[in-house]
């Protein structure tokens, strides 16, 4: 049976979900509050600098998952980017994430098996290491936590690494070969054209209609519809009943300059507190294997990322995984399951608050595709109007 559904959020999350809605012949409208889809993934074509400039930062996609991969390439191609990040510490340049040829530079270690034994000196013996910067002491010891991980992280999260959890930085791998991959997954790349692109043809045939708020007409919008998934941040869907959940920010400072090439690299990581930026993108190397960039081109894009509170004028980019947050959004998550009689569905980064990257956002909105088609998700027993009186 054909539902109205209506999605709030053009992002990753709402993108897939209005893609895999109208195919099953559901009546699907996207409403977006920003001028375009495509949520922090956007790209712009910067005519001087022959790039995608990202726009939000670095997204390079990554998976490990077969599915997820051979999805995402029915609305794209990809380029063969591999992310190998560099990093610069006082004056220095190290190779990123640690990895043999790091190994060498700090240590002056050449095999895999005197690498492992000097790691092993330097580590502290930790039972059960209970915060970030214990799990990084127990694992690399302190010159390594030193040189990469201290300066960054509190520039990050503006917080000790003792206060915040392990899991932050246990997706960064940590290796005694010379593989610089900065991710693990089988799969990566970043789309050929841009994320517009794969935008444009994930919402294809799909009525979006952009620059429209949401929020302050809730009821309104929600009693048009069977079904809505809401995409945007949960605490303020609740006009933040229970307080405003923390996020950290970015402010990003871009400079085309004239020159061919900047830094001689995609992702060059200041891990220094002194520095006060965490990283510069020089965002033609993300284009790097694409078919044939133009000749001629004698300026670059750079992007410098300054972490950022989290304030009016802002966009919420990480959320803050303390254990209060994460109290925090589980209250907002009981409002969740109630709200207007379960026929909303809170999903991706913003309404989860999670850190997800964009393959799990895929998996999530997938997974909530199938469960709404399996008909497992409540569908609402009352009438509209009355389901809308019933909420506090
Ligand atoms: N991190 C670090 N040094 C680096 C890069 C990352 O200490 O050079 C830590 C930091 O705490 C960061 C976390 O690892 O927040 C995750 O890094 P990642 O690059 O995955 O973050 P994202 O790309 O999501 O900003």
């Amino acid at each position: 049976m054909s539902a109205r559904i209506l999605i709030v959020g053009a992002g990753l999350y709402g993108a897939v979900c209005a893609r895999e809605l109208h195919d099953a012949g559901h009546q699907v409208l996207v409403i977006e509050q920003r001028d375009a889809p495509g949520g922090n993934c956007v790209t712009r074509y910067v005519e001087e600098a022959d790039c995608h400039e990202h726009m939000h930062g670095a997204h390079i996609f990554h998976t490990d998952s077969d599915r997820i991969w051979e999805y995402v390439n029915r609305f794209a191609r990809f380029n063969s980017f591999v992310n190998r990040v560099k990093v610069q510490h006082a004056g220095q340049l190290y190779s990123f994430p640690i990895n043999l040829f790091t190994l060498y530079q700090v240590f002056g270690v050449r095999t895999p098996a005197e690498a492992r034994a000097a790691v092993a000196r330097e580590r502290v013996e930790i039972a059960q290491p209970a915060n970030l910067e214990q799990h990084c002491l127990a694992t690399v010891g302190p010159t390594l936590y030193r040189l990469f991980i201290e300066g960054y992280t509190r520039k990050q999260w503006r917080r000790s690494p003792a206060e915040l959890p392990a899991e932050i930085i246990k997706r960064i791998p940590v290796r005694f070969d010379f593989d610089d991959n900065y991710f693990n997954d089988r799969h990566q790349g970043i789309p050929i054209g841009g994320y517009s692109a794969l935008f444009d043809r994930l919402l294809a045939g799909v009525p979006v209609q952009c620059g429209i708020d949401f929020l302050p007409d809730a009821r309104h919008w929600i009693s048009r519809f069977d079904h809505v998934i809401y995409t945007g941040p949960i605490d303020a869907f609740f006009g933040h009943a229970h307080g405003a959940l923390e996020y950290r920010s970015l402010r990003f400072e871009r400079e085309l300059l004239p020159t061919c090439d900047f830094q001689g690299n995609a992702v060059v990581n200041f891990t220094e507190a002194e520095v006060p930026w965490t990283r510069i993108l020089e965002h033609r190397h993300f284009d790097r294997s694409s078919p044939g960039r133009r000749p001629g081109v004698q300026h670059t894009l750079i992007t410098r990322e300054y972490p950022a509170d989290h304030g009016p004028g802002l966009e919420p980019y990480y959320p803050v995984g303390t254990e209060a947050n994460r109290r925090r959004y589980e209250r907002y998550r009981s409002l969740a399951d109630e709200a207007f009689g379960g026929q909303v569905h809170f999903g991706g980064r913003l309404a989860e608050y999670r850190y997800f990257d964009m393959h799990q956002v895929i998996g999530a909105a997938l997974a909530h595709v199938g469960r709404f088609t399996r008909g497992e998700w409540r569908t609402p027993a009352m009438p509209p109007a009355r389901r809308i009186a019933h909420q506090g």
